[in-house]
Formats: C-alpha cells, structure tokens, sequence
C-alpha cells in the first residue's frame, strides 16, 4: 500500500477528507452544501491543482456528505463514485432522513419528517459516473485503494480503505463516544457492517463526525454495545 497523506476538511456538520498519494489525490464526501471554498482552499494550499482532483468518492447521499459534489465536479471535471443504490438520490438532489435508532432519535425523525422543509435536507443534483456493487478498485484512477459497500446508515453506505486506514462516513459516529449512528435505515445490516469493519486489517477508522478512532477503542465499543 502507497503511504497516503490525509487532510480532514470542516464543511458544515460533517467532514470530507482530502487524500494525497505520490501527487495523486481524491476526495472522500463533498460537506454540506456552500462549503465548497474549503474545500477548493484545502487543495491549494497544498500546491494541488483542482482541475487535477482523481475522484470524488461520497460515502453515502446524505446532504452534509454529497452538498458540493456538483460544483465540485464542475470545476474539476473529476468523476463522482457512489454506490449504484444511490444514484437517484443523487440525480434528485433529495435523500429522505433515515430512521432514528434510540427512542429520542425516533421521535426527532417523526419531527423532522412532520414539520422540517424538505429543502433543508436538499442539494444540487448531478450526475454519478462511477457506480459499483460490492466494491471498486480506485487503481484504475491510479490510486492504491479499494471501496467496499457497508450498508447499513443508508442502502449504499460504502467505506474507502487505504494505507491501514479506513474512512467510514457515517457507519460509525464519533461524538460523544464511539457510538453506531443515530439515524438508520437498517439496524441489523448496519451490525454486519461494523462486523465487517472489525475484520479490516487497518490501524484507524476516521469517522465523518468526529475524530478518527483506533482500532483498539472500536474493540472496546464494539463490546460495549454487546457486538462482540
Ligand atoms: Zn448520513
């Protein structure tokens, strides 16, 4: 595996991350829409070109994950990667809030779904041009790393591994605690999945809210919500 350099970028209420590798870089999630400045800031002053960007992976199509991938890619003209289940939610600019997993998160997605303006949780629509089923090989845009489909948040939830680090978008938050999302679509995928994370041959899981994770601490939570 190529050493990768990372760059956790603020863009809103979650992270995208910045991945550099022998001159090559790509972008794992897009931030929250109107965020794109940091992004573009991120890239150049490190001495990269924006026309340059590989790719832009988005973990899943939540709004504060896939908000600038629009502008993004139009002004890189770089290749959007999305799981096929959620190609639409990209087409649509829309992906409708998860359920909640706890009683308390129930009831704010009832709220939410009840009260909130469909706009909050909406983004510039564009087009995917990259979609896989259960994995996707980024070697053939020339960088060392694998996607692997980790449903569970949402139907197309996927994971970007690379040099011993996995980056893990929503499928495990870091807030407070190492905790499973409070929103999902579907808890008992969502367990494999974490599963699925144990057996990873990585040293870190970088969460898109809050701070990376050992693999170590995951063990500890993992046994903490009686997973293992
Ligand atoms: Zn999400």
């Amino acid at each position: 595996m190529k050493k990768t350099k990372v760059s956790p970028i603020l863009t809103g209420t979650a992270q995208a991350f910045l991945l550099i590798q022998d001159g090559k870089f790509g972008l794992v999630d897009s931030g929250n829409r109107n965020t794109e400045k940091r992004i573009l800031k991120a890239i150049t002053s490190r001495g990269l070109k924006i026309k340059e960007l590989g790719f832009i992976f988005l973990t899943h199509t939540h709004f504060d994950h896939a908000g600038n991938a629009a502008i993004l890619k139009k002004l890189s003209g770089a290749p959007i990667i999305v799981h096929q289940s959620e190609a639409d939610y990209l087409r649509n600019g829309f992906h409708p809030i998860p359920n909640g997993t706890n009683p308390l998160y129930k009831f704010i997605v009832f709220l939410g779904r009840h009260l909130a303006n469909k706009k909050f949780s909406a983004f510039d629509a564009t087009e995917p041009d990259e979609l896989f089923e259960s994995r996707f090989n980024l070697q053939s845009f020339g960088f060392d790393a694998q996607i692997i489909h980790t449903p569970g948040h949402t139907s197309g939830s996927s994971i970007l591994i690379t040099d011993r680090k996995a980056f893990v978008g929503d499928t495990v938050f870091n807030v407070m605690g190492i905790k499973y999302p409070l929103f999902a679509n579907d808890e008992v995928q969502l367990l494999k999945s974490w599963q699925q994370l144990l057996d990873l041959d990585v040293d870190f899981y970088y969460p898109a809210h809050g701070k990376r994770i050992k693999k170590t601490e995951f063990i500890k939570a993992l046994k903490k919500h009686g997973i293992m």
